[in-house]
């Protein structure tokens, strides 16, 4: 952040995923990205009185931008981890998110994680869910895939037995989906999202002050009802 020299305003770059519905994905009509994320991220900004400029890429691209301090802020459905906060910093939690297992729908064999041994299971490279099948589940049959679409669809056509993501993401494919999936189990790992900055970053308490204001003042809340509301 530099001084404020006349009347600019600030312009951060936030580095995004580009495609975790329904935090962030591209509407294909406007070439803009859309989503929970996105709104979020521009309430803060309007609230803390800086500019933003989104820039979409894998989400490991956004874990690295952050790490090499190649971008001012993330947000991805980031989840924070000890891990991770050894190499990047996180606002404070604004979002309860988990891991969860989706299925096809005449799938009758796995009705939990405690039928995955064997079983070939997708996920996303770089993120919570393949950290949680290494650790977890070695005797299943992993597959990782650099966009989580890619999964959900080799699942759709019979190439993977199961896929474990975020549940707001599985869930939201799966509604949206013409009813080919189901979820199965419980959710597998409380997990939280956090927006991410490169170490030390002086945006933080901004961000952090700002994401407060929001809560209390029910943009948040009208915001999650424009992507969760019934
Ligand atoms: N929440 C998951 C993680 O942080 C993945 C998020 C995503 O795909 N954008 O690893």
């Amino acid at each position: 952040a530099g001084c404020n020299t006349g009347d600019a305003t600030e312009k951060y770059t936030v580095a995004t995923d580009n495609n975790f519905v329904p935090f962030e994905f591209l509407n294909e009509e406007t070439g803009e990205m859309e989503g929970f994320d996105i709104d979020l991220i521009k309430a803060i900004a309007d609230e803390a009185g800086f500019e933003v400029e989104i820039e979409s890429m894998k989400f490991d691209g956004v874990v690295s931008g952050m790490q090499s301090g190649r971008y001012d802020i993330g947000i991805a459905g980031m989840t924070i981890t000890e891990e991770r906060k050894e190499t990047i910093d996180f606002s404070d939690p604004y979002y309860d998110a988990g891991l969860m297992i989706a299925v096809n729908k005449d799938n009758e064999e796995i009705k939990s994680e405690d039928d995955l041994a064997g079983k070939k299971v997708g996920t996303r490279s770089g993120t919570t869910s393949e950290e949680y099948i290494k650790a977890n589940h070695p005797d299943a049959d992993l597959v990782t895939f650099p966009g989580i679409v890619e999964a959900y669809m080799d699942l759709e056509s019979g190439r993977l037995d199961a896929v474990m993501y975020d549940v707001p993401n599985v869930q939201y494919y799966v509604a949206n989906d013409s009813a080919k999936l189901k979820t199965v189990g419980d959710i597998l790992q409380g997990e939280q999202y956090g927006i991410a900055f490169p170490k030390d970053s002086e945006l933080v308490e901004d961000v952090n002050q700002a994401l407060e204001t929001i809560i209390e003042n029910g943009t948040y809340d009208d915001i999650y009802e424009k992507w969760f509301g019934e």
